[in-house]
């Protein structure tokens, strides 16, 4: 049984998140999307908040799971039980970020792999700043968000000044 577990910030989920998910869920016989809580970082949505928006999304796949953790990857990837570690690939500018951790994951936990989902083109200009930025300003986020996420949105920045 190979769990796999796909980290991120999901501030918030996009369809091309979404779509590796989609994707690795029926490569891998148990998938955790996993939900980071960066002391580094503000986010718009709270940990707690970025997670009901996943799980509403992934609703009818039964072999993902959702959950929010802090600290290091590789220890929480162990106390699941998990031997890969998934991330989206967009563009080639993403590739050396992403090789950095997974390198420094590896020497930390031998035993994860690290493996990269090229993203559907569809997709590939996607990321939760875009997202953030359109529906700031009033824009429509439709096809590039989960519903749930695009209401959320909505109600966000209707009762924040522009
Ligand atoms: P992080 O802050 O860890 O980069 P993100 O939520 O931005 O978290 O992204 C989580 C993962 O999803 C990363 O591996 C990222 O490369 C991938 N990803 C983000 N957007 C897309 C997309 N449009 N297509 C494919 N993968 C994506």
């Amino acid at each position: 049984m190979i769990v796999a577990i796909y980290p991120g910030s999901f501030d918030p989920i996009t369809n091309g998140h979404l779509d590796i998910i989609d994707r690795a869920r029926k490569i891998f016989d148990h998938l955790i999307v996993a939900v980071l809580q960066n002391p580094n970082k503000v986010p718009l949505f709270s940990a707690e908040e970025r997670k009901r928006m996943i799980e509403e999304a992934v609703a009818d796949f039964p072999n993902v799971a959702v959950e929010v953790f802090d600290g290091l990857l590789v220890h929480f990837a162990r106390s699941r039980g998990c031997r890969v570690i998934l991330r989206g690939l967009r563009a080639i500018s993403d590739y050396e970020y992403e090789t950095q951790i997974a390198l420094t994951n590896r020497k930390m936990a031998p035993e994860i792999e690290t493996i990269f989902l090229p993203t559907s083109t569809e997709y590939s200009y996607l990321n939760s700043t875009v997202v953030k930025e359109i529906a700031r300003f009033g824009g429509c986020v439709r096809g590039l968000v989960p519903p749930g996420v695009e209401r959320r949105l909505r109600e966000k920045f209707s009762s924040v000044p522009r």
